[in-house]
């Protein structure tokens, strides 16, 4: 994963991508909004998504988004049954 050593977040204070210290209540919208600001600037930002895609659930800001925006973006349609009748 040599895309890491052109990280942006290489820079900044890990707390900002996994806050410490709010368990349960998960990072603060100004912390997330901060996180943000620093992956839309990186140039490694879609590999660092599509890495976390890949991983599965993981806390933490990773390219460019939540844990919930990532398990939103996974998540597929369920297919019919087949035999039910679909209009
Ligand atoms: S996209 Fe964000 S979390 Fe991913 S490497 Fe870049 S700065 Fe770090």
């Amino acid at each position: 994963m040599e895309w890491r050593e052109r990280a942006s977040c290489q820079a900044e204070d890990p707390d900002l991508f996994f806050p410490v210290g709010n368990i349960g209540s998960g990072p603060t919208l100004i912390q997330t909004d901060e996180a943000k600001a620093v992956c839309r600037r990186c140039p490694v930002r879609e590999q660092c998504l599509a890495w976390a895609l890949d991983a599965g659930p993981m806390d933490g800001i990773w390219g460019g988004t939540t844990e919930q925006e990532r398990q939103a973006m996974t998540r597929r349609p369920v297919p019919a049954s087949p035999g039910r009748v679909t209009p």
